[in-house]
């Protein structure tokens, strides 16, 4: 840690006065959602004998169907399936929308472009191999507005022209400069498409959305909804898998993807997954709670180095993205590698940008983490196009996000006070 520069010393005092209550209300917030969590523990009698995994087949894996149920009360839905199977985010929202969705089928995005790694899964990136469109299943989108949100008129004529048989909410803006949706604009959304295209079915990407606010798109006519377990749901703990929530049928037809047909969820070890399933998914409240604290000082301080972000620090918050535009490229690369320094594993490796599977742009990333990838942990990452928004996100505690931030602006645009 370097010693801070005065400047920067007084700056930080300011933040955190500016800060206090927008953090309080975040606190108010973990502790509405804990109850919620708590309550489904203790309702679906949660035992010790429920932390430890089965083998083989998996069959009659109690703590698995329970953590099942668990879930589907947290989330108010009718079933849950939450499994270890899943790969990443990218492979649970691939299944929940191929296990849905047949040959001739078409498949709309209400919120623009879909993110990065579903654009593949859908077919209009990439080698096709594998995709949706390959399986006969077409695709459209509804372009946003200039200002990055939905536009209800090219909504009705797109959903009146095509007649998706499901229609997508992506909640948090992925690698794109739009605003993510609140659950408040969500339950809009939702009751434009009840009433221009009632037959289809709502599905929401709920990546990094979990626990971010009080109640969940499900809560609001969402019919199904899937999420990452290395994202929010699995508080840090959890080192794979995804779920599934919604409509029985939904969710049932899902897993038949995920698995076989006869087998659907009623297979699956879940080996050693169950304990750190059920403990993240307890802490997940609380480490969501961190992860947005951090995010509300990052952006106060960068608002105050003159930068834009998004959401600002005052702004309401749907997920655990904090956009950061930096304008110059040099800049982002330095910014991103000073993350990489301050984080608690591989803290001595540079980040560079380069080439990922799935997504399109050179990308830099920061993710010095415990769990590989696993973005509810501090991490920085973004696509090196203009305007050099970085991407940053998650954060097991909110001292560390602090020391990191201000570490790199202190190394960023403080380095010649030093
Ligand atoms: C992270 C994310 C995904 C994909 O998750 P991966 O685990 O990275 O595959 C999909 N949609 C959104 C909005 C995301 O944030």
């Amino acid at each position: 840690m370097h010693e801070l520069a005065p400047e920067l010393k007084k700056i930080v005092a300011q933040v955190d006065q500016e800060i206090t209550p927008r953090l309080a209300q975040i606190d108010e917030q973990v502790l509405y959602n804990q109850a919620k969590v708590l309550k489904a523990f203790q309702d679906q009698h949660v035992a010790e004998s429920d932390l430890t995994g089965s083998t083989g087949y998996g069959h009659n894996d109690e703590g698995r169907q329970k953590l099942d149920a668990i879930y589907a009360q947290v989330f108010k839905t009718e079933a849950a399936l939450v499994r270890s199977q899943f790969v990443s985010g990218t492979h649970t929202l691939a299944v929940a929308l191929a296990g849905n969705l047949h040959y001739g089928d078409h498949l709309t995005y209400l919120t623009g472009e879909p993110y990065d790694t579903m654009q593949e899964v859908i077919g209009i990136a990439g080698n096709q191999k594998g995709s949706l469109r390959e399986a006969g299943v077409s695709f459209s989108y509804v372009p946003l507005t200039p200002s990055g949100e939905v536009d209800d008129v090219q909504a009705e004529i797109v959903l009146k022209r095509d007649h998706p048989k499901i229609i997508v909410i992506q909640r948090s803006r992925g690698y794109a400069t739009r605003p993510s949706f609140t659950v408040a604009k969500i339950q809009r959304m939702i009751t434009l498409i009840k009433k221009v295209s009632p037959e289809s079915l709502i599905f929401i990407d709920n990546c990094y959305g979990e626990f971010s606010e009080c109640h969940e798109p499900t809560e609001y006519g969402a019919d199904f909804m899937a999420g990452s377990l290395i994202k929010n749901a699995g508080g840090g703990i959890a080192k794979t898998g995804g779920y599934i929530v919604g409509r029985k049928d939904l969710v049932e037809n899902a897993a038949y993807r995920l698995t076989a047909a006869g087998i659907g969820d009623s297979e699956g070890a879940s080996l050693a997954n169950n304990h750190e399933f059920y403990q993240g998914f307890f802490e997940a409240p609380e480490v969501t709670g961190n992860a947005i604290k951090g995010a509300i000082y990052s952006a106060a301080l960068l608002q105050k180095m003159g930068l834009k972000v998004s959401p600002t620090w005052d702004e309401p918050r749907t997920d655990l993205i904090q956009t950061i535009i930096f304008n110059d490229r040099q800049n982002m690369i330095k910014f991103t590698q000073q993350i990489q320094a301050n984080s608690p594993v591989d803290s001595f490796v540079e980040p560079i940008p380069s080439k990922m599977p799935g997504y399109e742009d050179e990308i830099i990333m920061a993710a010095g983490s415990f769990v590989q990838g696993a973005t509810m942990e501090f991490s920085a990452d973004g696509p090196l196009r203009p305007p050099y928004a970085l991407y940053m996100q998650g954060g097991l505690t909110y001292a560390h996000v602090k020391l990191a931030i201000t570490q790199a602006v202190q190394a960023t645009f403080f380095a010649d006070k030093e």
